[in-house]
C-alpha cells in the first residue's frame, strides 16, 4: 500500500519513519533537489502545481496527502473523484488564505483576533484606523515561520510595510499582548471517529517556534482546544491530523491560525504520546483504526535551527532523542529536533533547560 505525498519535507521524512513498521511503502513529489525525504523513498521531482506529475503520483499511491499546505488546490481538485485526497481540498484551501480561515473560526464561535482584509494602501490606512497599533500585517497566503509579516507600531511604519507587502494581499489584525502560546491536534479518521492530543505550549521567537512542552495547561483550558479542533475537524469533514494554533490571554483562547497537516508542535508525539501525530494521521487517511493519543509522560522538545550541534555533543544527554532531518544549514533553517520525555514535569523542565542552555540559550522556560 503507497501512500502519496506532496511536498518531501521533514514532515514527510517522519510520516515515512512512521509509516515503514505499518507495512507501508511511499512516494513523494517535490521540486528541491534533495529534500529531507528523499532519503527514505522516492521523489516525483516536479513543481507543487503539475497537475500531470500529481496525477503521476496518484495513479501509483492508494490515497495522497501533503506534507506542505500551500499545494496547489486547483491541481488536487482536478485529480478527480477517482483519487482520494486527505486532508479534503476544500480544508486545505480554508487554511491556505488567512482570511477564509478567520471567517471560518468566526462562523464556528471560535474567538480570533479582531482583522480586516487589506488589499490597498486606502483599506491599511481604513484597517489601522479600526483595529488600531500595534497591529501585524500579514501576507493572506504563503506565510509560515513568521515569513512575510511586519509589526507595525507607529503610523511611521506604514509606508515601508506597504511598500515591502502591498503587492499582495494581506490581512491586518491587533497585536495580541498574549500570555502564552499554545497548539491543539486532532485526528479525524474516515468514519468520523475523532482523537485529540493534550495541550501543547509553544514558544516562538522571531515567528519560529523553537520549544514545544506537553501535555500543558489544566482540563478546561484543554477541554476548550478540544472543542474548537473537534468542531473544525466536524466542520470540514476533515480525515487526517489539523492543528490549531491559539494566543492564551487571561485564561481565554484566542485562535491564531490552523495547520491543516501534522505540526511541528507534536513531534514531542513519537516519542511522548501512545501513537505519534504521524501514525495517527496515516491511520486515519488509510481508514485504519486510530490510535490513543494518551501522553507516556511528559515532554519538551526543542528544535535545532539553522546550526546541529555535533551529534556527540547532543546525545551525552541523558534520555535525549535526536532528530536529523538531513537539510543543509541556513540561517534560521529548521534542521532538526530533540525530545526529552520524563515522569514528572519538573524533571522534564529541568532536562529541557540543561538542553537549552546548549542548544539555544535565549530561550527560557518561563
Ligand atoms: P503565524 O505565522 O501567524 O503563526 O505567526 C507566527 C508567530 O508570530 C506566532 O506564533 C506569534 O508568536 C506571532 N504572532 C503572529 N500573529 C500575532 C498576533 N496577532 N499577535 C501577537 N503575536 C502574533
Amino acid at each position: 500500500m503507497t501512500v502519496g505525498i506532496v511536498g518531501a519535507g521533514q514532515l514527510g521524512r517522519m510520516m515515512a519513519l512512521a509509516g515503514y513498521p505499518l507495512g507501508l511503502d511511499f512516494l513523494f513529489l517535490d521540486p528541491s533537489e534533495q529534500p529531507p525525504a528523499a532519503a527514505l523513498a522516492p521523489v516525483l521531482r516536479s513543481a507543487f502545481t503539475d497537475a500531470d506529475a500529481l496525477a503521476a503520483l496518484a495513479r501509483r499511491c492508494e490515497v495522497v496527502t501533503i506534507d506542505w499546505e500551500n499545494v496547489s488546490v486547483a491541481a488536487l481538485r482536478s485529480l478527480g473523484r477517482g483519487t482520494r485526497v486527505c486532508p479534503p481540498p476544500a480544508a486545505i484551501a480554508a487554511a491556505q488564505d488567512r482570511v477564509s480561515e478567520k471567517r471560518l473560526f468566526e462562523k464556528l464561535g471560535i474567538a480570533t483576533t479582531r482583522w480586516r482584509a487589506v488589499g490597498s494602501r486606502r483599506q491599511l490606512d481604513a484597517a489601522v484606523r479600526d483595529i488600531g497599533l500595534p497591529g501585524i500585517l500579514k501576507t493572506r497566503r504563503m506565510g509560515y515561520d513568521g515569513k512575510g509579516q511586519a509589526v507595525l507600531r507607529t503610523a511611521a511604519d506604514l509606508e515601508g510595510a506597504w511598500a515591502r507587502m502591498g503587492q499582495v494581499p494581506l490581512l491586518f489584525e491587533e497585536l495580541v499582548p498574549f500570555d502564552l502560546e499554545v497548539s491543539v491536534i486532532g485526528v479525524r479518521g474516515r468514519r468520523g471517529e475523532c482523537q485529540v492530543y493534550p495541550l501543547n505550549h509553544n514558544l516562538h521567537c522571531g515567528g519560529i517556534l523553537r520549544l514545544t512542552r506537553a501535555p500543558f495547561g489544566n482540563a478546561r483550558l484543554n477541554r476548550l482546544a478540544r472543542a474548537h479542533v473537534l468542531a473544525l475537524m466536524e466542520h470540514l469533514r476533515y480525515v487526517g491530523v489539523l492543528t490549531v494554533e491559539f494566543f492564551v490571554r487571561g485564561g481565554k483562547l484566542v485562535a491564531n491560525e490552523m495547520a491543516p497537516r501534522v505540526h511541528n508542535s507534536g513531534h514531542w508525539t513519537i516519542e511522548g504520546a501512545v501513537t505519534s501525530q504521524f501514525e495517527n494521521h496515516l491511520r486515519a487517511i488509510l481508514g485504519l483504526p486510530l490510535g490513543e493519543t494518551r501522553a507516556k509522560g511528559y515532554s519538551a522538545m526543542i528544535n535545532l535551527i539553522g546550526t546541529l550541534p555535533g551529534r556527540s555533543r547532543l546525545l551525552r544527554h541523558p534520555g535525549v532523542h535526536l532528530h536529523d532531518y538531513g537539510k543543509e544549514p541556513r540561517p534560521g533553517r529548521k534542521l532538526g529536533h530533540l525530545t526529552v520525555v520524563e515522569d514528572n514535569a519538573s524533571r522534564c523542565d529541568r532536562r529541557a533547560r540543561a538542553l537549552l542552555a546548549e542548544v539555544a540559550p535565549e530561550i527560557h522556560i518561563p
